[in-house]
């Protein structure tokens, strides 16, 4: 797609550190990483988000996922890894082709885990019955 970041890097016209490609996939490191060995995994075939990727391009970037991962934790000796996606901007998306973060972890990262607050009432009840009606 014209005027998509990864579909340009995906053929080339955008250079970028490429650690691994497939017919389906391709991954390479984030220009600016949480840490060292933050890397991004894409479907050849763009779509904008979660929303839009079809079920085989997203089956073939998590199967691309779980083959990185543990290589790229060796690789940058990290205690863990985080695996993310951000959907619509809202959610911190910036690049409109679906993408997940492997971001290695250190225990002195200085990162946090995100912030939570328990449900009041009978709200844990009422959020599950909300998506449960959709389903
Ligand atoms: P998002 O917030 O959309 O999930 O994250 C997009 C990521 O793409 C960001 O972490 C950003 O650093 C990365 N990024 C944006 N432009 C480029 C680029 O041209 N090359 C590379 N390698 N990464 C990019
Ligand atoms: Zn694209």
């Amino acid at each position: 797609m014209s005027n998509c970041v990864f579909c340009s890097i995906i053929s080339g016209d955008i250079p970028s550190e490429k650690i691994y490609e497939d017919e389906h996939t391709l991954a390479f490191l984030d220009i600016n990483p949480v840490n060292p060995g933050h890397t991004l995994v894409v479907p050849k075939k763009h779509s904008e988000n979660l929303y839009d990727i079809e079920t085989t391009d997203w089956m073939q970037m998590m199967q691309t996922v779980k083959l990185l991962a543990p290589k790229i934790k060796k690789a940058v000796e990290a205690d863990g890894i985080n695996i993310e996606m951000n959907n619509e901007k809202a959610a911190g998306q910036i690049i409109f082709h679906s993408h997940v973060h492997i971001v290695p972890r250190t225990f002195d990262d200085g990162l946090r885990h995100w912030p939570g607050a328990p449900y009041k009432g009978e709200g844990a009840r009422d959020t599950a019955e909300k998506i449960r009606a959709l389903l």
